[in-house]
């Protein structure tokens, strides 16, 4: 059994390499001792707006080259914890985003099976729905907590029902969430009508819109997604723009008055434990980033923290 880390950073300064996310060792899976594995999907022609998020796997990955193994935060050593690996990019189909869901399940299922754990890196938020495909073949009907600026359950966009604002529609409408366990928190930005509001809700989500999610605590917020997950699966989807675009103006449909990355890393900290069987970090588009790549840094240590979340739970599990 191969124990994968990031190479040691006194020996290999971090800036050497070819890119992978956190330096890690770039392998073919599935295989059995790997814990969890960073994916790519670069694909971006169901967005409404702003194309570019194909590059946001790439531009994620070479901000990340600064991480380090161990979270203070959380107390855990992240890569000592967990056996990790770069397992590289999906294949996706440009302008078929029905075709890419297809792939992408086809792809992920295999990893799934062998008990990996996959964190993708948007890519725009069609591509969940062929995660959540892969994840519900594998572990029935998932929870999702989802962190994003839209609630992504419209029915279609000109006509097209396979979009980057509809895939949570699609995934209820398949059978593959729980809406009764599932939190959607962030959602802000002005409607097409007062309507509107209750589009996910009607579809038995609970919504936390973001004034009210940052009017919480992290524990406030913490607790309420434990109490309606409860222990069965759970997937984490962050959509890059709940941050503020100040702190991420690299995404497709901006929104102001967002969350700070400091409360979003908050409040994905108060979920560490949880039994979460995927996560993503998606709609992150270089092109719009600012000459710091600010948007690619905060989805870098998004994806860091998501790991340390479940570093938590696999150190608790082997406790003796
Ligand atoms: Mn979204
Ligand atoms: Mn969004």
């Amino acid at each position: 059994m191969t124990h994968f880390e990031p190479p040691d950073a006194t020996v290999a300064p971090r800036y050497t390499g070819v890119r992978t996310f956190a330096r890690l060792p770039h392998v073919e899976l599935p295989r059995d001792d790997v814990d969890a594995a960073v994916v790519g999907v670069p694909f971006d022609t169901a967005t409404s707006f702003r194309s570019g998020a194909r590059f946001g796997p790439e531009a994620i990955r070479s901000a990340s080259m600064l991480l380090r193994p161990y979270h203070p935060v959380l107390d855990v050593d992240v890569f000592g914890t967990l056996s990790l690996v770069d397992g590289g990019d999906l294949n996706v189909t440009p302008g078929n985003a029905l075709r890419t869901t297809e792939q992408i399940d086809e792809q992920l299922r295999p990893l799934i099976t062998a008990g990996i754990v996959p964190l993708v890196l948007g890519g725009d938020h069609s591509i969940v729905l062929g995660e959540l495909r892969a994840q519900h073949a594998v572990h029935g009907s998932v929870a999702l907590v989802l962190l994003d600026a839209h609630a992504d359950t419209w029915d279609q966009y000109y006509g097209e029902r396979y979009f980057h604002g509809t895939p949570f529609r699609r995934a209820v409408e398949e059978g593959l969430l729980d809406p009764a366990r599932s939190v959607l928190a962030g959602m802000r930005g002005p409607l097409y009508g007062p309507e509107d509001i209750d589009v996910p809700r009607e579809l038995g989500f609970e919504v936390i819109p973001g004034p009210d999610l940052m009017a919480m605590t992290p524990d406030q917020y913490g607790e309420r997604v434990r109490r309606r997950a409860g222990d069965g699966p759970v997937y984490l989807s962050f959509d890059i723009d709940v941050l503020d675009p100040a702190a991420a103006p690299g995404t497709g449909t901006p929104e102001v008055a967002g969350l700070q990355p400091r409360e979003a890393l908050g409040f994905l900290r108060a979920l560490a434990g949880m039994s979460f069987t995927g996560f993503d970090v998606v709609e992150v588009a270089p092109a719009y980033d600012s000459p710091g790549q600010i948007t690619a840094l905060n989805a870098a240590a998004v994806a860091y923290d998501l790991f340390a979340l479940l570093a938590v739970a696999r150190a608790r599990a082997r406790r003796p």
